[in-house]
């Protein structure tokens, strides 16, 4: 396994409270695969990013659970150890390349800075850097302009260029088209598919058309917790958990790029979630004990799902 997610929890601590962000998740990523984190705003996507990376922003704080990339506990490392995976081993490309582009760097040197970082000499690191933004389709005149003089497409291509400059052998993607047209949008995606080739992704999106489309599994998030993962072509078949059943039931509005609406209900404050199963208040199907205990994530069918319809 490339990646294993045992009892994950991530909450922020603030001044308002204490938010249950992400809450007891278990992920798996196999070697070479897509996995989509699918989820409407808030559901914890993106904090399980950060969590992974072992970056999860202040408040923010791993609370509990295990991180195993590669066969390694990655929880127990320090943080300087830590440096020198990110970027080797684990690396992230987020939705506004802006935030992560240097806007006083050259581009050639944003790629490079990132090999150097990783002990690979100066020479070599602009060499490998300008092959590597060609690779990602930078045009050649392009190589020494700054951030600012790039369409929103082409920093999108430079920050997965820098992503995978050191061949990690996972790459995270939060909303990486999000920000982007459409055309670019279907661009940037077939480019991820085309470069990462035996790399493992976690494609972060609020889109389940778009991950059905690119990723070989889905997980579903509702409420910082999963909700149901399967292999794409089981769940384009048929969804088991009410939550996403939901979800799929408005596939051709999906298909427009919105989030649907056909669940009725808001999802919770997540300073108080509610107990037992975080989709009870808005599920048609809920019984009593899915009011006061948390399903497991429960094996059925060559799936998993968490809901108290599947299992005891
Ligand atoms: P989106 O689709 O909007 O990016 P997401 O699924 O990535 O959403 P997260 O950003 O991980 O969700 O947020 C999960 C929960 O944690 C939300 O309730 C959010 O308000 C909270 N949260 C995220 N970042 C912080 C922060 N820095 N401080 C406090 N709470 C935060
Ligand atoms: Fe609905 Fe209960 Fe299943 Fe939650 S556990 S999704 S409330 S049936
Ligand atoms: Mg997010």
């Amino acid at each position: 396994m490339m990646l294993k997610v045992e009892d994950l929890s991530v909450r922020y601590f603030t001044k308002k409270g204490v938010v249950y962000a992400v809450d007891n998740v278990s992920l798996e990523v196999r070697r070479g695969e897509a996995l989509a984190l699918v989820g409407e705003s808030g559901s914890g996507k993106s904090t399980l990013g950060f969590a992974i990376m072992r970056m999860v922003p202040p408040p923010g704080r791993i609370v509990e659970g295990r991180i195993i990339l590669e066969d390694r506990d990655i929880m127990g490392l320090s943080e300087e150890e830590m440096r020198k995976l990110r970027g080797s081993k684990v690396s992230m490309v987020f939705q506004d390349p802006f935030t992560t582009l240097d806007p006083l760097r050259r581009v050639n040197d944003i790629v490079a800075e990132v090999m150097i970082e990783h002990g690979v000499d100066e020479k070599e690191a602009k060499e490998r850097a300008a092959y590597l933004l060609k690779r990602v389709g930078i045009p050649e005149k392009l190589v020494d302009a700054y951030p600012h003089q790039l369409s929103g497409g082409q920093k999108q291509r430079v920050a997965i260029a820098a992503a995978i400059s050191m061949n990690p052998s996972l790459l995270i993607a939060d909303e990486p088209t999000t920000a982007l047209d459409v055309i670019v949008q279907r661009q940037i995606m077939d480019l991820l598919d085309e470069i990462r080739r035996d790399m493992g992704m976690i494609l972060i999106t609020h889109d389940i058309a778009l991950a059905l489309e690119r990723a070989d599994r889905i997980c579903v998030m509702y409420a910082g917790k999963v909700m149901e993962v399967a292999d794409k072509d089981m769940m384009m078949k048929e969804a088991m958990h009410p939550y996403t059943k939901g979800l799929l039931s408005s596939l051709p509005r999906l298909l427009s790029r919105e989030w649907p609406s056909s669940i009725p209900g808001m999802p919770p404050d997540l300073r108080e979630p509610p107990k037992g199963c975080r989709f009870h208040p808005r599920c048609s199907k809920a019984m009593d004990i899915c009011r006061e205990q948390t399903p497991d994530l429960f094996s059925v069918d060559g799936r998993l799902v968490s809901c108290w319809l599947y299992g005891r």
